[in-house]
């Protein structure tokens, strides 16, 4: 079943997984509604979309700053209708030894990967109940269901990410509503390409041993790459989906 005539929307989608999952969306039938910090950013992603043929939506805001959000979400559902699609990925990571990590970085990771989730629920799920229908996909992390050395706020942030979407899951699936969170390996964006090249200028490794060993570490034998993740959300996205509150690991291997 194809997702013509639906609105999804999705957070941080001028680049890396977020664009990704627009575009697979979109190739599935979804008029998009693109929500990045800089418009400007998304301008050729959003015309490689309507080429496609579908409606396509850019909506500006900091995901943390909650009263822009909204005001994002409106516009795109001034734009597109209700939003039938929400993928909550917009996201970053940030690595500190425990005992050097403030508080501040704590609030940092929450808000984007925590707060912004809820404020976008918040806003969507009125239409969605309304309507007997709805998907919420977070992307989330294996940093949401494992721990790791020097992660331990950016695993506190994925794990609320995923305490929400199970329990957002067993509140709304009676009302046709179905939210499930990806929760990815090391994969192939610039995410990952500055950690390892802060792993390069503070041990003086070279770029392929560095990732190599970051990868053993997790366990990844490659990165995954973002059509994967793209792929997991389109499937939690479809109309026919069944599944609610799981947390869809991909590790590359
Ligand atoms: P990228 O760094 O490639 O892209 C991050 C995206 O999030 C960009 O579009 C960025 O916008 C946007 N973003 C970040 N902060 C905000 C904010 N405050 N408001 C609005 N947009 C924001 O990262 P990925 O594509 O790799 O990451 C996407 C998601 O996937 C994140 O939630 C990340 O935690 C998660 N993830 C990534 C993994 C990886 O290995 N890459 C593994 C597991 C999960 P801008 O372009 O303006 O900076």
């Amino acid at each position: 079943m194809s997702l013509d005539q639906q609105h999804a929307l999705i957070t941080g989608a001028n680049r890396g997984i977020g664009a990704a999952i627009a575009r697979h969306l979109a190739r599935a039938g979804a008029d998009c509604s693109l929500l990045v910090r800089d418009p400007a950013s998304a301008g050729s992603l959003a015309a490689e979309l309507r080429a496609l043929g579908r409606r396509v939506a850019v909506v500006a805001a900091d995901v943390t700053d909650t009263a822009a959000l909204d005001r994002a979400i409106a516009e795109a559902v001034a734009a597109l209708g209700p939003v039938d699609v929400l993928v909550n990925n917009a996201g970053f990571a940030e690595t500190r030894p425990f005992l050097k990590s403030d508080d501040a970085l704590y609030e940092r990771l929450l808000a984007v990967h925590l707060m912004a989730p809820v404020h976008a629920a918040r806003a969507v799920l009125p239409s969605m109940v309304a309507r007997g229908r709805g998907r919420i996909v977070n992307i989330a992390s294996v940093a949401g269901v494992a721990g790791g050395a020097y992660i331990a706020a950016y695993a506190a942030a994925k794990h609320a990410m995923v305490g929400l979407t199970r329990a957002l899951a067993a509140e709304f699936r009676g009302q046709g509503v179905l939210v499930n969170a990806v929760c990815p390996g090391y994969t192939d964006t610039d995410l990952v390409r500055d950690s390892v090249a802060r792993i390069v200028a503070k041990t003086g490794l070279p770029t392929d041993q560095a990732m190599a060993t970051i990868l053993r570490d997790a366990g990844q034998s490659r990165l995954v790459t973002v059509d994967e993740v793209a792929e997991a959300t389109l499937a939690f996205a479809r109309p026919d989906a069944t599944a609610s509150g799981e947390a869809a690991v991909l590790l590359g291997r």
